[in-house]
């Protein structure tokens, strides 16, 4: 690449930060054009690229977390009536997927004491019951995700952004597929919810991808067990290594939202 180019494109990737930078502090409307998904993933991408900070990828986690909330802040849900209230944890028993930058900033806010005081130990106890079981397994089998403390969330404020877009209008279907019963029911989500949430997904995963790390999601009792299991768990997998190898992974991806991260990377400079 002659040094002009490259010149232009770090040029281009600052004004994309700049415009990236803005958008996250007022949030997306819930059909962003293109150019801002781009510049907000050009953001998480600069701080996947941070040299010298092992927690950078936590921090891209938490980046695409708080555009999820502020755009859901800016543009919230008025035409749907949410079903969950609190107390209600019903989709804390299912199988939960997030990517490995939220399993470290899980597993900081584990360390820092965020989740309701329990220790590292306590939380990989707590979780040695669903490891291993498969998604199938879980309807019905009412394990509870070992973040969950007294029908609350207790790192609700670092939680996946898989957990902020679940968000029933109908908990009779909620209750259904916690008793494990009519197991072809779909239980109906916020479309404003789904849509921030995924907005924030891809921001993420497409700056992951730029960066050539793997996005598969991973089964967050397993992932959090071995993250915690590490000390410097997140640094090592920076480097490339994979702390993960042996947690399950939930392969299929919607093709809209597949095609959504690839796009987005291929644009990233
Ligand atoms: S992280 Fe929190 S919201 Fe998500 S499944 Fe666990 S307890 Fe529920």
């Amino acid at each position: 690449m002659s040094e002009v180019t490259r010149q232009q494109r770090r040029r281009e990737a600052r004004e994309r930060i700049k415009v990236g930078r803005h958008l996250l502090g007022h949030g997306l409307p819930l059909q962003p054009r293109t150019s801002e998904i781009v510049a907000i993933a050009q953001v998480v991408k600069a701080k996947l690229d941070e040299a010298g900070n092992d927690r950078r990828a936590s921090e891209a986690a938490e980046l695409a977390q708080t555009l999820g909330e502020t755009s859901l802040a800016a543009r919230p849900s008025t035409q749907q009536k949410i079903a969950c209230t609190r107390g209600c944890s019903y989709c804390c028993h299912t199988f939960v997927a997030i990517t490995p930058p939220e399993v470290f900033r899980l597993a900081a806010a584990v360390r820092a004491g965020h989740a309701a005081g329990m220790t590292p130990d306590v939380v990989r106890e707590r979780g040695r019951a669903q490891i291993g079981v498969s998604p199938e397994a879980r309807i019905g089998g009412k394990l509870a995700c070992p973040l969950l403390v007294d029908g609350g969330c207790s790192v609700y404020r670092f939680r996946p952004l898989v957990c902020r877009q679940a968000t029933s209008l109908d908990v009779a279907v909620c209750i259904d597929e916690f008793e494990g019963r009519n197991l072809n029911a779909q239980i109906p989500i916020s479309g404003v919810h789904l849509q921030h949430a995924s907005n924030a997904h891809i921001t993420l995963l497409g700056a992951m991808r730029a960066m050539g790390y793997a996005t598969d999601a991973l089964e967050l009792a397993a992932a959090l067990d071995a993250a915690l299991a590490l000390p410097d768990a997140e640094a090592r997998w920076l480097k490339g290594e994979d702390v993960f190898a042996s947690v399950p992974r939930q392969v299929k991806r919607e093709a809209r939202l597949e095609q959504a991260i690839s796009h987005v990377a291929a644009a990233l400079v």
